[in-house]
């Protein structure tokens, strides 16, 4: 352990402390004394530093200070979450045994704590801590050796403990860096040689990885089987990781299994492909600059609850291949717009929809509190308006998905919400311990302590005025007294009057006051402690029982989802209610073919005023690659992105923006669009850049969607022409995919001729009084001129340099237009500038008009003589 002092020495406070910090070496000790944690040692020095909190220091450690910071415990959760954010685990110890009341002896050493907690980022429940819409998932990835060799498969197995979703797959080594973009887990566990070196942050220090012998036992027990085949056809890799995880949980809530579904194989066959190149160029879930505003998620995004952002953001993460499936929930929304519910009683009922998973994920691990109960009474009364709004639009010709809706929220757990409806109270405190939680009525000896504590406390107010009379004491006071209970309190004047009175005992005097005691009010006392004592503990007791029966309660996991996919389909259905987002057809052919496209996200960041230009896209197998030309700033990359997005959406099953769309299914996505700096990895942009291109030329096949932009630009002009050329002959000839191949090398236009698929196409711009001004549509045809020179002079390049250029371009397309007709035979010094020309030089300063016959002739002899 870095810069922790050994233990030798230590008051037993501090061995305690030692010991626990034995336990979890890598975390920090939250350690708990009275109304505080405390951190000491590094810990302190590390907490101090990232909470910005002072460092003091308290007693010493073998003649040092021992340095010591401290978090007041109420606001706890709000410095946990930033030492989270910061990449730190946490340990929470307890006390564990009730502080002892004053006068006991001290004689048994420190109260007894323990860790009841191992706060880690994908092991958090708390809301203060989860980012609602998001799901939070810790990931474990086994690679077993097999007879000395590594295993060719790595098992996955990946839980949200907030919501209990448990779900595995068995990747290859290239396949793994697709499923870690998917998933973005909080947390991995795995060997340090399994977890891609990009990854290493996230990866959870000392976790063992167990044989499959123990792997398979642990299983058993966690799902209460005998065989775990009962639970599904898993791998060894799987089952290992499938513990790792589960062992994990485990050690993070101290031996509290949360909650858990049984784990589900995750097919990856079934989902669209997405390498992270391709993720990271579109902005899904996340922005390139780490905001979540500008991403696809939040154009489309209307729903209304936590749990139904989760769904919507998983299923754009993971769009899937089923036509059948894409088509069940395309139906499902669609019908949705038909029923009279929808943006009106059916979202303020959704509205009302707490956050079901994760309450029952609180629950389970004994970290509920009334709201969460509460939330459980509520969502099942919601279940039955949603079933009220929905069931009676219903006929034969309802959509498969709307019926298993109705079917799954009707009447379900009515038991429990019966219970729970009688059993809370109207109003809530935000924690058991405050008591009033169980509603009066509900159970008899709860409401008999609770009037007797009540009832005595009355008495009590009842006493007083008696006593004030008997002894004719105005000023005499019954006041409670932390170590002296109940006592009669009157000032010093009148104390002589009660000094003598035999049933009275004299207990304190100071200066001013007197306090006396008597049998009857220690009687009443201990009624009062007693009966407050008893009625927290029985109502602590029904507490817990309402959590178990709840969280035993099979149908709520199940209701949890269906409210999640009924906001995500009533989402979908307000987007295409608009009009301007419509129902794709999906199909298993290779058609493509979107009408009047737009690029959502540009779209909803347009300034004011600015119209956003819709643009056909079609690729229909006789034509299915489109060479788009045209210079920067046109759109040609908010094309290319917003073709990727529609078939992300069209498979996710959601509404496209376009008028009309035809999209034949598409196995694996390609999109490398946008500078791909990747210095962090200190690789060059041209090395990504080929990188990226190779993985294309190695997966794409005829059921792909490939969209590229500029392949080549990151070298020498000539390799980069080369280099882009054979991988649009490919892409044309050999893998048969449906390709958009954005390019500035104006060259390729002419290839059209030999790749009888290829169509040019070129964005549209136009010269206006000298400037340039781009009309963001793809039209037909090969770019009539390079505009990069008037986008220099449009961006304040110095008249000069312009000027300049032009005439060097000028000169190299003449080059370039002797070279033709084939394009292999460029001028070797084609990309180089011209040798500086006289001759041409005296020629362009001449002025015909103003030369008289006499110096026209002199001037030839000149030129004569220059050349
Ligand atoms: P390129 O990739 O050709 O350099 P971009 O696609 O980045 O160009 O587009 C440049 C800017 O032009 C965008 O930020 C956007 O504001 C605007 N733009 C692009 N396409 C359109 C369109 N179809 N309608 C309206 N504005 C557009």
């Amino acid at each position: 352990i870095a810069n922790i002092p050994s233990p030798e020495g230590a008051t037993p406070a501090m061995a305690q402390w030692f010991a626990l910090k034995a336990q979890e070496p890598d975390a920090l000790l939250f350690f708990r004394m009275g109304d505080f944690y405390e951190l000491f040692f590094a810990d302190a020095e590390a907490a101090s530093m990232a909470l910005d909190i002072s460092l003091t220091a308290r007693g010493k450690h073998r003649d040092e200070p021992i340095p010591m910071c401290g978090v007041p415990v109420a606001a706890a959760p709000a410095y946990l979450a930033r030492l989270i954010r910061r990449g730190f685990r946490v340990a929470v110890a307890e006390q564990t045994e009730a502080p002892r009341k004053p006068g006991e002896s001290t004689q048994k050493g420190p109260l007894s704590r323990a860790i009841v907690r191992l706060v880690t980022p994908g092991t958090l429940t708390e809301d203060e801590l989860l980012e609602a819409g998001r799901q939070n998932l810790l990931l474990a990835l086994a690679r077993p050796a097999k007879r000395g060799k590594t295993a060719a498969l790595i098992g996955a197995a990946w839980i949200d403990i907030s919501t209990g979703a448990f779900e595995t797959a068995v990747v290859t080594a290239t396949e793994l860096p697709e499923l870690l973009a998917r998933l973005e887990p909080a947390e991995i566990l795995a060997d340090s040689n399994v977890a891609p070196p990009e990854y290493a942050a996230r990866v959870a220090p000392n976790v063992s990885v167990p044989p499959i012998d123990s792997a398979k036992q642990q299983m058993a027990r966690a799902f209460s089987v005998a065989q775990i085949s009962v639970l599904g056809d898993f791998g060894d890799e799987e089952i290992i990781a499938c513990a790792m995880a589960l062992d994990y949980v485990r050690r993070s809530q101290a031996g509290n299994m949360p909650r858990l579904s049984r784990p589900l194989r995750i097919g990856e066959a079934g989902t669209l492909g997405l390498d992270p190149a391709t993720r990271a160029s579109l902005d899904l879930l996340q922005a390139r600059d780490g905001s979540s505003t500008h991403t696809l998620l939040d154009a489309v995004d209307r729903t209304v609850t936590a749990a139904g952002q989760r769904l919507l953001a998983q299923w754009i993460a993971a769009p899937i291949t089923n036509s059948g499936l894409i088509a069940e929930r395309q139906e499902a929304w669609q019908w949705l717009l038909t029923i009279p519910g929808l943006n009106g009683s059916l979202a303020t009922a959704l509205r009302r929809t707490p956050d079901l998973a994760r309450a029952l994920g609180r629950l389970s691990t004994g970290r509920g509190q009334p709201r969460d109960l509460a939330a459980i009474r509520d969502a099942l009364a919601a279940a039955d308006i949603f079933v009220s709004l929905i069931q009676p639009a219903c006929d034969d010709q309802t959509p498969a998905l709307i019926r298993k809706l109705c079917a799954g929220l009707y009447g379900r757990a009515d038991a429990v919400f019966e219970r729970l409806q009688s059993a809370l109270a109207e109003e809530l405190p935000p924690k058991i311990e405050d008591g009033g939680v169980i509603a009066k009525g509900f159970d008899a000896e709860l409401d008999r302590y609770r009037s007797l504590r009540d009832d005595s406390r009355k008495t009590l107010a009842a006493l007083q005025s008696q006593y004030a009379e008997r002894y004719g004491i105005n000023n005499l006071k019954i006041r409670h007294h932390a170590q002296l209970g109940y006592i009669i309190e009157t000032s010093t004047t009148h104390a002589a009057k009660l000094r003598d009175r035999p049933e009275l005992s004299f207990r304190q005097g100071t200066a001013n006051l007197a306090r006396f005691s008597t049998d009857e009010l220690a009687e009443i006392d201990r009624a009062i402690l007693n009966a407050g004592e008893r009625a927290s503990v029985l109502e602590r007791q029904i507490f817990n029982g309402l959590v178990a029966q709840a969280v035993a309660h099979p149908a709520l996991p199940e209701l949890a989802e269906l409210f999640a996919l009924t906001d995500v389909l009533h989402s979908a259905a307000i987007l295409a209610q608009g009009g301007d987002w419509c129902r794709p057809q999906v199909t298993d052919d290779q058609a493509f073919h979107l009408e009047a496209c737009r690029h959502p996200v540009v779209e909803a960041a347009l300034d004011r005023g600015a119209r956003f230009i819709p643009n056909d896209c079609a690729l229909p197998p006789a034509h299915r690659v489109m060479l788009l030309t045209g210079p920067n700033m046109a759109g040609k990359s908010t094309f290319l992105r917003q073709t990727a997005l529609a078939v992300i959406l069209a498979q996710a099953g959601l509404p496209v923006p376009a008028r009309k769309a035809q999209i034949g299914v598409v196995d694996r996505l390609f999109s490398r669009v946008g500078a791909a700096d990747d210095l962090a990895r200190g690789r060059s942009t041209f090395m990504v850049e080929m990188t990226e291109t190779a993985a294309i030329l190695r997966q794409a096949g005829p059921r792909s969607l490939v969209v590229v932009d500029e392949i080549g630009r990151g070298t020498a002009t000539l390799d980069g022409l080369a280099i882009a050329w054979a991988t649009l002959e490919a892409l044309h000839s050999q893998l048969g995919a449906r390709t958009i191949f954005a390019t500035h090398f104006h060259e390729l236009g002419s290839l059209s001729d030999s790749m009888p698929r290829l169509t040019p196409y070129t964005m549209a711009v136009k010269e206006w009084h000298g400037e340039v001004v781009f009309q963001h549509e793809v039209r037909k045809g090969a770019a009539r001129k390079s505009w990069g020179v008037h986008v220099a002079q449009l961006a304040g390049v110095p008249e000069p340099v312009v000027k300049r250029a032009s005439r060097l371009l000028a000169a190299l397309e003449r080059d370039q237009s002797r070279a033709a007709p084939s394009l292999p035979l460029f001028d070797a010094n084609m990309h180089e500038e011209p040798a500086h020309d006289p001759l041409r030089d005296a020629l362009e300063t001449l002025d015909p008009d103003a030369l008289s016959p006499r110096e026209a002739l002199q001037k030839l002899y000149d030129l004569k003589k220059l050349a």
